[in-house]
């Protein structure tokens, strides 16, 4: 069996719905459906995700948006229409929608969560419904009743060991089950969503809770692509990867597919299949946990902009134990997560994401370094982009990073970093983000022209 999952441009509006059911109807093993919240119908659209949570923050300020909440509805509205479901499927939408802006209203601590999770759910109970009248056997299964339970971490639940045997037991339900994505409940009953984007998440616990056959992903892409289309014209398409090739691409900036997205599958060992809505019949690109050995070590190319360096300088820096620890546990105390830290003789450096350290925090943090570490400089450098050069076997391969300078140079970007040793498969580079693109372009052209 397998399980398959529908992103937000996939069930965007009805015309998409009615996709989805064809390529259901096309494989009887896929048996288990999870879906996103309607995405972008169009290029200028809000996805319904965004709308919800601008309702539910302008909610918790005490504002009611009318026009907001009226825009949702909307849009859920039109999809049953044009369905032609029974009136009570957008009941039970709207309902949902209404209790959680009631929690939102009365102070519950999870009501931002439980209004996110609409999307999903709204989704989820629309397909199932429009599968059912179209005469496949389908229900709507909700992610407590098939055992999804999450730590609770509002916007960033991490799943319980304990949900994958509970999931194991829908095998025996002998019907289309469609699961929406994107959120589960932590053991006390309260819904807690997954980051953005976090039904890849849930598809990727379901596949592996149900030791499925495949984890299908569709999307509004062929395939997945060795660098950002958005930066090179026609970029080759990648048609296998591993595991940890895709985790490291879309860590940085491959959105084709969530980065948390891949442990589940891979601890169970279930090949990921990528593929297109909109063109179901191209062959998407598999990820698996091993291939055989590739004529090119280098199969990706990945960037993500908006990184920020805090660089830290002291003489002397390397005799002083325990100043490593001293400088992450102040980013701790301020809860700041950091992605890198390269250090030297009497340097370090930490690469953090720009939205982790706003300006307010950005001053008590270099205050305390200064004040706590007794340091001699201490500087932050915003609008850094990394650039990660990903490849199973490139770390026993002589010369890639040679051939990565040169085409650093040639695109006269100056490398500001270097990060190798701690990944077996990716290499990583930091540029000023103003050199992105034409770094991009200059590598794309070494490693795959
Ligand atoms: N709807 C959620 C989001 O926009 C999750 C998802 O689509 O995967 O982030």
């Amino acid at each position: 069996m397998k399980v398959i999952k529908f992103g937000g441009s996939s069930v965007a509006d009805a015309g998409q719905i009615k996709k989805v059911k064809g390529i259901i109807e096309l494989d009887d093993t896929r048996r288990v459906v999870v879906v996103s919240a309607p995405g972008k119908r169009y290029k200028e659209d809000t996805k319904v995700t965004d709308l919800l949570i601008e309702l539910g923050m302008a909610l918790q300020a005490g504002v009611m948006k009318e026009d907001v909440y009226k825009t949702i509805l909307d849009r859920f509205r039109s999809m049953t229409e044009e369905l032609d479901l029974s009136i009570s499927v957008m009941e039970s939408v709207k309902e949902q929608i209404d209790n959680a802006v009631q929690m939102i209203q009365e102070g519950h601590s999870h009501g931002l969560d439980s209004l996110k999770a609409c999307g999903e759910d709204g989704s989820a109970r629309i397909i199932s419904a429009y599968l059912e009248k179209s005469g496949l056997s389908a229900s709507y299964v909700n992610p407590k009743d098939a055992g999804i339970l999450v730590r609770d971490e509002p916007g960033g639940a991490i799943v319980l060991e304990e949900s994958f045997d509970r999931l194991y037991e829908l095998r025996s339900r002998n019907e289309i089950l469609v699961i929406p994505g994107f959120f589960g409940f932590t053991p006390e009953g309260e819904i807690v969503t997954f980051s953005r984007g976090g039904s890849d998440i849930t598809g990727s616990i379901v596949a592996a809770g149900l030791k499925a056959e495949l984890y299908e992903n569709f999307t509004d892409v062929d395939s997945v692509f060795c660098v950002n289309p958005m930066y090179v014209d026609k970029p080759k398409p990648l048609t296998s990867l591993t595991y940890r090739e895709m985790r490291e691409l879309s860590y940085a900036g491959f959105s084709v597919f969530h980065d948390e997205a891949l442990i589940p599958a891979f601890k169970a060992k279930i090949p990921v299949c990528i593929k297109n809505t909109n063109n179901p019949s191209a062959p998407g690109t598999m990820i698996v946990a091993e291939l055989p050995e590739r004529e090119s070590h280098v199969v990706g190319i990945a960037s993500d902009d908006g990184f920020l360096n805090l660089y830290v300088s002291k003489y002397l820096m390397n005799r002083e134990i325990g100043f490593g620890r001293k400088l992450l546990q102040i980013l701790e105390d301020e809860e700041v997560s950091f992605e890198h830290a390269p250090s030297g003789i009497d340097d370090m450096s930490v690469v953090i994401r720009e939205h982790h350290l706003p300006p307010e925090k950005e001053e008590v943090v270099v205050n305390r370094i200064k004040e706590e570490l007794k340091v001699d400089t201490v500087l932050i450098e915003r609008e850094m982009a990394m650039i990660m050069i990903v490849g199973e076997g490139m770390n026993q391969t002589v010369g890639i990073a040679s051939q990565a300078a040169s085409a650093f140079r040639e695109a006269g970007v100056n490398i500001e970093m270097i990060n190798q040793g701690s990944s077996e498969v990716a290499m990583m580079f930091g540029v000023k983000s103003s050199g992105l693109s034409d770094a991009l372009q200059s590598l794309y052209h070494t490693f795959f022209e």
